[in-house]
């Protein structure tokens, strides 16, 4: 299937940094290692285009990328382990600036299927929430999982999240991806409130 070459934009400091071009915002959160690099590759089908944000220094800005009908807009791991309280305190201020600033047209929040949302993820959806920002949950890594534990793992999500969309994914396998492009897609078009 033919798909438009994405690109790096950039690594910005702040949401001011973000290209205002008008496309629709895409935008990812979710815990460091959670695989948001890899999901951005498999979504966009370039294997090695979220390296460059993985270079140093990059991991703790807002990476952006132009997929052609969108912004995908990789704001920095939380709960990042090594980061002194200080530094997590600075990447939780870029989010919410970010939040508080950038036009985001939908969001991913990307969790670990094997272990479900954490706390800092269930701010992070409050937050989302509050300011009337449409999102998904993206249950990755269910190659972890047998066909079993994902149904029993699926089940449990969908008591937990009921108000939005989730979908389980694997960056490994390609299992859902193309589920969740539609969904981007469909929520692309949508006006907003
Ligand atoms: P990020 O820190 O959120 O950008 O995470 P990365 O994309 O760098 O992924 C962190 C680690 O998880 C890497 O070793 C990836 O290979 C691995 N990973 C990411 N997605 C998957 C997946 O769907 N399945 C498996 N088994 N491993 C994954």
């Amino acid at each position: 299937m033919s798909q438009a070459q994405a690109t790096f934009v950039k690594s910005a400091s702040d949401a001011s940094g973000i290209p205002p071009n008008g496309k629709p915002q895409v935008a990812l959160f979710g815990r460091s290692n959670v695989g948001k690099s890899s999901l951005i590759n498999a979504l966009t089908g370039q294997k090695g285009l979220s390296r460059a944000s993985k270079t140093p220094g990059r991991t703790r800005l807002i990476n952006i990328f132009d997929t052609g009908a969108y912004f995908l807009i990789d704001l920095p791991g939380y709960g990042f382990a090594k980061a002194a309280k200080h530094e997590a305190d600075a990447f939780q201020s870029l989010i919410i600036e970010y939040l508080d600033e950038a036009p985001i047209t939908f969001a991913l929040v990307v969790i670990d299927m094997r272990h479900g949302p954490s706390e800092q993820d269930l701010a992070m959806m409050e937050s989302l929430r509050g300011r009337e920002v449409p999102f998904v949950v993206v249950a990755n890594k269910s190659d972890k999982l047998n066909r079993s534990e994902q149904t029993l793992e699926l089940k449990k999500l969908r008591s937990q999240i009921t108000d939005v969309d989730l979908v389980a994914v694997s960056t490994e396998t390609k299992d859902g991806i193309s589920e969740l492009k539609t969904i981007i897609s469909s929520r692309l078009h949508k006006p907003t409130a």
